[in-house]
């Protein structure tokens, strides 16, 4: 039998949730005591996390633009190359780079 070391065992506990609702119901609530910021975060609802999507700038009709490989957002290259996301639907920029 494999043991599960510490760090295992903390990361199969760990959940995601909204740390900006939490900050904003920590200041509508007063929270100011250990104890209430624990319980405040204990009732936290557990988000699901969306998978990222990615994608790629690929040249478009028009020679100075590019267009997003997943909503096919144009937009023109020079400043396509600075784009880590596309603007219109968020795909990671790097879809060809596994
Ligand atoms: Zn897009």
């Amino acid at each position: 039998m494999i043991k599960e070391t510490a760090q295992e065992r903390a990361v199969s506990r760990m959940r995601l949730i909204d740390a900006e609702e939490l900050t904003e119901m920590a200041w509508r609530e007063r929270v100011d005591t250990r104890e209430r910021i624990v319980n405040l975060i204990a009732r936290q609802p557990t988000i699901k996390a969306k998978p990222m999507k990615r994608g790629r700038w690929l040249p478009a009709k028009d020679w100075f633009m590019s267009k997003c490989s997943e909503c096919g957002y144009e937009l023109g290259t020079v400043l396509a190359a600075g784009y880590i996301c596309c603007p219109k639907c968020t795909a990671r920029m790097d879809g060809d780079k596994e």
